[in-house]
């Protein structure tokens, strides 16, 4: 298995509820490193950005709207298979329909307040990695 990084948020509801450390513990007793972090708050226009592949669906400006409400931790975590471990941590989408002991299942409010985002592919990950982070505010655990 390859090691990847990945990017991940934790998004404005799990913030506020408090929840940080219980995330961050999930991904780090599952393997992921966390290899760079800050907190920032986006602007409206940013997260469109960053959510830009949604541009047009019925969801996009409330998700815009919910992803600038609040303070977000954002991460990058680094690991074997880091991308898909990541995603199934995480759980589904929706909450409701995320399996039991997942991250969504345990903290999400909806659909949309889903407690975290995980990059879906090799390309979004070096995308939306590089929308947070430069090269020197990673620092690798795996260093060849
Ligand atoms: P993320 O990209 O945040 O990791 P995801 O890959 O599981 O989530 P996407 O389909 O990429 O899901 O949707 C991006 C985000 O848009 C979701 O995490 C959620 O916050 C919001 N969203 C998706 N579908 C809906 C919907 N039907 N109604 C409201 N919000 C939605
Ligand atoms: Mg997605």
């Amino acid at each position: 298995m390859p090691v990847q990084r990945t990017l991940s948020i934790i998004k404005p509801d799990a913030v506020a509820k408090n929840v940080i450390g219980d995330i961050i513990r999930r991904f780090e007793e599952n393997g992921l490193a966390v290899v760079a972090a800050k907190m920032t708050r986006l602007t409206p226009e940013e997260a469109g950005r960053f959510y830009a592949v949604h541009r047009g669906k019925p969801f996009y400006e409330d998700l815009c709207r919910y992803m600038s409400s609040g303070p977000i931790l954002v991460m990058v975590l680094e690991g074997k298979n880091a991308i898909a471990l990541n995603r199934k941590l995480m759980g589904a989408t929706d909450p409701k329909k995320a399996e039991p002991g997942t991250i969504r299942a345990d903290h999400g409010e909806s659909i949309e307040a889903n407690a975290v985002h995980g990059s879906d592919s090799e390309e979004n990950a070096a995308k939306e990695i590089a929308f947070f982070f430069g090269e020197v505010e990673i620092h690798s655990r795996n260093a060849a």
